[in-house]
């Protein structure tokens, strides 16, 4: 064991983690039940959606033609020769000089190419003035305008929104195939740790990493399933290894992950498979483990909540979201101006909590162990590897939490 990290960069760190994650199986779900889960496979549309061309508006559909040229004071005049009814076809045929009256969402008549909207017509008996030329189109959606059958409607590889889960009940999807949802086993070390229920003795703590790491894989969509509070003593510590590894599909510790004799997470990770990544040029979250056991992801991360917080939304995030096979995961961020300088060291990501205020990030500069700064934040500056730091006035991208 050397006392050293050799630390690898963020992006490293990262395609190490996602190298090493295993595609979690298919499942079929309710439609009900998918909303957050990930799809499996590409969705297509089963029907031209809409199935009939349909009014976008209550109105007279017509033949446009009819209206050229029609105005206020010289409108076109047309008979209405019927109603369509909603849920009905609509059986009949519009001709030159007629016109159907359609309310939203009815059935375009045979023959008409666009609708007058009630408000730019007036109704004499049957007789129908249109006081504005209808466009070939208007007020219309064709049949299979929003989707066409056989279509993609949803990609393989989506995490399913509301408005995704809408467009899935539009093509009929009543079981979506979707990824499993990782169990990720989540583990506090340190002998300082207590349970939450008590009230920490001299040189306590209580176990916060359990709760804020499961929260956030929880809003990642993993189960997680938690295994307390272990001692900085190797055979607890591997017990509860290999209690976690078999039920789990990825292990996430926190604490005991720097090169202190009293941590000896890393050692342990080894000793049941492999260690691929030990420190991360990244702050907060330089002593970051990145390993395997029996082809499951293990992950150290640093104690400091703080820190174990920035390393999950940073790398695990990513590797969940490969174990899953999610392809988009950008986080939502917002542009502001930096309040005060930031420094870093040239080689190292920097993620600083910052409060956002009126277009401006303000940095909440707090030692990493802090909690206050993590309920204080809207958010994290990152600065980029690249740069010694940023200055008061410069443009910075808030990754929001
Ligand atoms: P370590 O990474 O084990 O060296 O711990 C770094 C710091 O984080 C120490 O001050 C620990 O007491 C603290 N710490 C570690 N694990 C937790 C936890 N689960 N909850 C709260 N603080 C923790
Ligand atoms: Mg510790």
């Amino acid at each position: 064991m050397t006392l050293f990290f050799r630390t690898v960069t963020v992006e490293e760190a990262v395609n190490a983690a996602r190298s090493i994650a295993p595609l979690m199986e298919r499942e079929d779900v309710p439609l009900t039940a998918a909303s957050g889960r990930v799809l499996a496979q590409d969705i297509a549309a089963d029907i031209d959606i809409p199935g009939f061309t349909r009014a976008t508006m209550d109105g007279y559909a017509l033949l446009s033609s009819d209206t050229v040229g029609a105005s206020e004071s010289l409108p076109a005049m047309l008979r209405r020769i019927g109603t369509v009814g909603m849920g009905t076809p609509a059986g009949m045929t519009a001709s030159p000089g007629t016109c159907v009256y359609v309310p939203t969402g009815g059935a375009i008549p045979k023959g008409a190419d666009g609708l007058a909207m009630v408000e730019v017509t007036e109704s004499i008996g049957d007789d129908i003035l249109v006081k504005r030329p209808v466009a070939v189109g208007e007020n219309i959606m064709v049949r299979g305008e929003d989707f066409s059958r056989g279509s993609v409607v949803i990609e393989n590889g989506t995490r399913l929104s509301a408005r995704d889960i809408g467009a899935l009940a539009a093509v009929g999807t009543t079981l979506v195939p979707v990824r499993k949802q990782p169990v990720v086993g989540i583990v506090s070390t340190g002998n300082e740790l207590v349970p939450i229920s008590r009230i920490p003795a001299g040189g306590q703590v209580r176990d916060i990493n359990s709760y804020l790491v499961g929260a956030y894989l929880a809003s990642l969509g993993c189960l997680p399933e938690y295994f307390g509070i272990v001692p900085d003593d190797q055979s607890s510590l591997k017990t509860i290894l290999e209690q976690a590894l078999k039920r789990c599909d990825a292990i996430v510790l926190s604490g005991g992950s720097s090169k202190d004799d009293r941590d000896m997470t890393a050692d342990i990770i080894r000793d049941a498979g492999e260690v691929l990544v030990h420190g991360v040029s990244i702050a907060p979250g330089k002593p970051t483990i990145i390993g395997r056991a029996r082809g499951k992801p293990v992950i150290g991360l640093p104690g400091h909540p703080a820190s174990s917080l920035v390393v999950s939304l940073v790398i695990v995030r990513p590797l969940i979201a490969a174990m899953v096979g999610q392809r988009e995961i950008r986080l939502p961020t917002r542009s502001a101006v930096l309040a005060e300088n930031i420094s870093s060291i040239k080689g190292r990501e920097d993620y600083v909590r910052v409060r956002l205020s009126g277009g401006m990030a303000f940095p909440e500069f707090g030692k990493s162990g802090l909690t206050n700064t993590l309920i204080r934040s809207d958010g994290l500056a990152r600065i980029p590897a690249g740069v010694e730091g940023l200055e008061e006035g410069d443009a910075v991208e808030v990754i929001l939490w």
